[in-house]
């Protein structure tokens, strides 16, 4: 552990310099871990960098090829030597100047499915996760071809990958609420908010990768306490355009009220109702045995209250399209679109939304959230409002080119 924060440490200085130097220093990889399963299997690189990857797989012997940008490897000595679940052994290495590959040898076969993007445990290192699952012989045989055609057709056109490397497409930072400590509401079959909403930020995350517009980041993909003002630096560090969190609301009371609520930050409340919700969630913190420092208003300052209202104004709309692209599948609450101080929701300058997916004191919501086939809906329908918030102009064109 030691020796992968001092790792990260002197990559970004070196980093710092590239600002004032045309050498640009490549991304570290410092861990690479396998997390074998009955029939799919999870390869996370923990790396300095949000890295764009690619994978695909090769026969005879079959291998999975993780295919990265120019990388500095500074994984423990033995990485890659034992076996984990369907993978043999792995290596890694440059191959040209701007590439590098980790070749995994298979003992059975796996093909590549979703890659998705996170922050680790108090921020600091990045986890690019990439999903397989167990194939039969003739679907491995079947991915082994085609990935094979399409490198045929991108080998052709270096400029792709330079491309790819300077990604300009608009970051969405999802924010699962909770987590480790902090585990949120409980549902009323036992289950933690913390987890329904990890699950379901997920699968949006995987959504908005699959549509391809925009570029997306997990401030965690598993269950770790993060202060919620580190949240917020994830997305203003990363000049995000969005920042979206997730919850699950809960009432005290027994009656069956449920459906789905967007808020905006607001100093001012809109109702008593919304004044609580805040309130219940701004505890997070504490609830992680956690005690934040009091609020930096100097940012604020500094930007301005014209940035602050611009922002708010660009979050009320992007509220405004959830909502309404949400409402088919959502059962809304009775005022769907509120507003109050929650503490996750005050960058100045990133617009930003807490969804509260459902009640986890409703059985009919949680029968909803623990559903893959409502999951799959309400992810498209928000995937669909988040990519016409953003709108990212000429699009076509940019993918058009040769
Ligand atoms: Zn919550």
């Amino acid at each position: 552990m030691k020796r992968f924060a001092s790792s990260l440490v002197l990559c970004f200085v070196a980093l710092g310099l590239q600002m004032v130097s045309p050498v640009i220093a490549a991304p570290v990889i410092a861990d690479i871990q396998i997390s074998p399963g009955a029939t799919s299997t999870r390869i996370r690189l923990i790396a300095s960098e949000a890295i764009n990857i690619s994978a695909f797989v090769l026969t005879a012997p079959d291998r999975l090829v993780i295919e990265t940008p120019d990388i500095n490897f500074q994984l423990p000595p033995d990485s890659g030597l034992s076996s984990e679940g369907a993978v043999k052994s792995y290596r890694y290495g440059k191959i040209s100047a701007d590439r590098a590959r980790i070749v995994f040898d298979l003992a059975s076969p796996l093909v590549p499915g979703d890659i998705v993007k996170s922050t680790s445990m108090g921020g600091g290192a990045y986890i690019v996760s990439l999903f397989l699952t167990a194939a039969d012989r003739q679907s491995f045989d079947k991915a082994a071809q085609s990935s094979a055609l399409s490198r045929l057709s991108k080998d052709a056109a270096p400029a792709d990958i330079a491309a790819l490397n300077q990604d300009s497409r608009p970051l969405i930072v999802i924010d699962p609420g909770h987590g480790g400590n902090d585990l949120g509401a409980t549902g009323i079959t036992g289950i933690f908010e913390k987890d329904v909403v990890l699950a379901f930020s997920i699968a949006l995350a995987k959504k908005i990768e699959a549509q391809g517009q925009c570029r997306v980041l997990l401030t965690r993909d598993q269950d770790v306490f993060i202060p919620l003002d580190d949240r917020v630096k994830v997305a203003r560090q990363h000049g995000a355009a969005v920042f979206l969190s997730i919850h699950g609301d809960t009432i005290a009371s027994g009656v069956d009220v449920h459906g789905a609520t967007v808020y905006v930050g607001d100093d001012r409340s809109s109702d008593a109702e919304a004044a609580k919700v805040a309130e219940y969630e701004n505890k997070a913190d504490s609830n992680g045995g956690f005690s934040p420092q009091p609020s930096d208003s100097t940012v604020a300052d500094i930007l301005g209250d014209l940035t602050l209202r611009e922002t708010r104004t660009r979050s009320n709309l992007l509220a405004r399209e959830l909502v309404t692209r949400i409402a088919d599948t959502a059962h809304l609450n009775r005022n769907p679109l509120r507003a109050a101080g929650f503490r996750v929701l005050r960058a100045v300058d990133v617009p930003s939304a807490l969804v509260e997916i459902g009640y986890m004191s409703s059985k009919v919501d949680l029968d909803q959230l623990t559903s893959t086939e409502w999951t799959d809906r309400m992810t498209s329908r928000m995937t669909d409002a988040l990519v016409e918030f953003l709108n990212p102009p000429n699009m076509a064109q940019d993918l058009a080119k040769p």
